[in-house]
C-alpha cells in the first residue's frame, strides 16, 4: 500500500500526519500529492470527505517550506479560496495542523468576522491565506492585501462557488494574481460551467478524479421516503424516536426560517437540536457546531450553504427534509456523512411536488435512490413528470453572497401543522384518485390503484429507467 512517505513528503509533514493518526493516504491524496509537488496545475474531481483538503494542503506546505521566502508585507504566497467561512476556517485549521512543524504562517479572511483583526494578521504578510472571495476583494480594494506575490492559487469547491454567484469575483481574482503561478482547482462535479471556469484558472492541468463524475459517495446508504409536505415533521420526529442509530443527524432545510422553525419544533418534541444558517452570528454558528461535534445536540438543522464545509466526523445520518432542486447539491449534502471511511446513511423526504427533483438526482447519480416504507409514507403513485413540472433549475438560494439581493426567506407554503395522524391506522378513507396537479397526503394508492396504508413500501417510479 502507498504510504505518505513514498509520496515524497518530508519529515515535518510525516510527523504531523502521525500526530493526526493518518496511517495511509486516501486515493485523492495518492494521486494529487505527487502532481502538486511536481509544480503542475491540477484539476481534482473529488467530493468532500475524500481527504481532498490534505491532498492539496500537504504538497503546498512542502513546496512553501522548500523555497522559504518572505511573502512581503500585506501579501501571501499561497491563496486558498473557499465558498464559505466554515470551510475556510476548516481549511486553515488543516494547514495549521499539517504544517505545525514547518513554521509557516496561516491566516483567514472571511466575512462576518472583524476586518481589523484580519488586517492585522495580514500586515506582515503570511505564507498561506485562506479566504472567501468577497472578503478577499474587500481587502484588496482597501489595499490591506496585494495578490501580486501569490505563487500557488487553490480554488476549493468550485461548483459551490458558482452556485453562490461568486463567478465574477473569481474572474477578478484570477486577474489579480500573477500569471506565473501554480493553480489547483477542486470540485465535486464538473458541469460545463465549472469546466469553463477551470479553463480560465489552469494551464495544462493534470486531471485526477476519485469517483466518476457526479457519482454519489458509494459508502452512503441512501433512501427516500415519499411523504406529504405536511407530514414531514411527524416523519422526522418518528424516525428520531424509532432509530437510536441516528446519533448525530444533520438535517437539511431549504430556508433559514424553515431551519430555525424546524430546530424549535424538534426541541419542543424533546430532541436536542439547533440550527446553523447565514442569519446566525458567527458565534452562534460555532457554538451550534461545537455542540453537535461534542454530541451535546443530536440534530443539527442546516441550510445548504451554512452546511458547506462542516467537517464533523461521525455524522451518522443526513436527512434531506427538503430535496434540493439542484441535483449536484444532493451529492454534496450526502457527502457530509460517511466521511473518511465511516459508514453513513442519507434519508430524503420527497413530497409530491419534489418528485421531479428526485428524478433529476437519480439521473445525475445514475442510480436509483431506494424507496423505503414507513407508516407515514405516501405512495409515489403518479409519474413524477405529471406531478412536478420543473420550475427552476437555478439554485433557490436563501443565503447569498452579500452583493446579491436577499431572496425570499421562505417558500410560500410550508409546514402547516402536521396532521394528527395515527401511525398505524387510517383516519379516513382516501379521496378518489384523480389526476389533479396537487396530490397530497390523501394519496395512499400505488400505481395500480391499490390502497397503501400502513408499512407497505411505495412502488418505485419506473419512468426513470431511461438511458
Ligand atoms: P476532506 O475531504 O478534506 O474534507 O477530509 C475529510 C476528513 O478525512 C477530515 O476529517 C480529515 O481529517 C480526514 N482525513 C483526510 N485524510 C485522511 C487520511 N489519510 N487518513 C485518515 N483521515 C483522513
Amino acid at each position: 500500500m502507498t504510504s505518505f512517505d513514498s509520496l515524497g513528503l518530508g519529515a515535518p509533514l510525516l510527523k504531523a500526519l502521525a500526530a493526526e493518526n493518518y496511517a495511509n493516504p486516501t486515493p485523492i491524496q495518492q494521486k494529487a500529492i505527487p502532481i502538486v509537488l511536481s509544480g503542475r496545475d491540477l484539476v481534482g474531481l473529488a467530493q468532500t470527505g475524500t481527504g481532498k483538503t490534505a491532498a492539496f494542503a500537504l504538497p503546498v506546505l512542502q513546496r512553501l517550506g522548500e523555497t522559504r521566502r518572505h511573502a512581503g508585507a500585506r501579501a501571501c504566497r499561497a491563496l486558498v479560496l473557499a465558498p464559505t467561512r466554515e470551510l475556510a476556517a476548516q481549511i486553515a485549521d488543516s494547514f495549521r495542523a499539517y504544517g505545525r512543524f514547518l513554521g509557516l504562517s496561516t491566516a483567514v479572511a472571511f466575512g462576518g468576522a472583524s476586518m481589523g483583526k484580519q488586517v492585522q494578521a495580514l500586515a506582515r504578510g503570511v505564507d498561506i491565506l485562506v479566504a472567501t472571495p468577497g472578503r478577499l476583494l474587500d481587502h484588496v480594494s482597501q489595499r490591506t492585501l496585494s495578490l501580486a506575490n501569490v505563487e500557488i492559487l487553490i480554488l476549493d469547491e468550485a461548483d459551490h462557488m458558482l452556485d453562490m454567484g461568486f463567478v465574477h469575483d473569481l474572474r477578478r481574482i484570477a486577474q489579480l494574481v500573477p500569471a506565473e503561478r501554480q493553480s489547483l482547482f477542486f470540485s465535486a462535479t464538473m458541469p460545463p460551467a465549472i469546466a469553463d471556469l477551470a479553463g480560465q484558472f489552469l494551464r495544462d492541468p493534470m486531471r485526477v478524479a476519485v469517483a466518476p463524475q457526479s457519482t454519489t459517495a458509494e459508502r452512503v446508504d441512501q433512501a427516500v421516503i415519499h411523504v406529504a409536505q405536511t407530514a414531514k415533521f411527524d416523519l422526522l420526529d418518528a424516525l428520531l424516536n424509532e432509530d437510536v442509530a441516528m446519533a448525530r443527524t444533520l438535517v437539511f432545510a431549504r430556508t433559514k426560517h424553515g431551519a430555525n422553525r424546524l430546530a424549535q419544533r424538534l426541541t419542543s418534541a424533546g430532541h436536542a437540536a439547533d440550527a446553523i444558517h447565514g442569519n446566525r452570528s458567527q458565534g452562534q454558528r460555532e457554538r451550534a457546531l461545537e455542540a453537535f461535534k461534542k454530541g451535546r445536540i443530536r440534530v443539527l438543522v442546516a441550510t445548504e450553504i451554512a452546511a458547506r464545509g462542516i467537517d464533523v466526523e461521525e455524522v451518522s445520518h443526513v436527512v434531506n427534509y427538503d430535496l434540493p432542486n439542484v441535483p449536484e447539491q444532493y451529492v454534496h449534502r450526502i457527502g457530509r456523512t460517511a466521511r473518511a471511511g465511516a459508514a453513513g446513511r442519507a434519508i430524503s423526504f420527497c413530497a409530491p411536488d419534489e418528485r421531479a427533483y428526485l428524478r433529476d438526482i437519480e439521473k445525475l447519480t445514475r442510480q436509483p435512490v431506494p424507496v423505503v416504507a414507513h407508516a407515514l409514507a405516501t405512495a409515489p403513485a403518479t409519474p413524477a413528470s405529471a406531478q412536478a413540472p420543473r420550475q427552476h433549475r437555478k439554485p433557490a438560494h436563501t443565503e447569498r453572497p452579500k452583493q446579491q439581493k436577499p431572496a425570499h426567506a421562505e417558500r410560500p407554503k410550508q409546514q402547516k401543522p402536521a396532521p394528527q395522524q395515527s401511525k398505524n391506522a387510517p383516519a379516513k378513507k382516501p379521496p378518489a384518485r384523480s389526476h389533479a396537479h396537487h396530490r397530497d397526503e390523501g394519496d395512499r394508492r400505488d400505481r395500480k390503484g391499490n390502497e397503501v396504508w400502513s408499512n407497505a413500501a411505495p412502488q418505485r417510479n419506473r419512468r426513470r429507467r431511461r438511458a
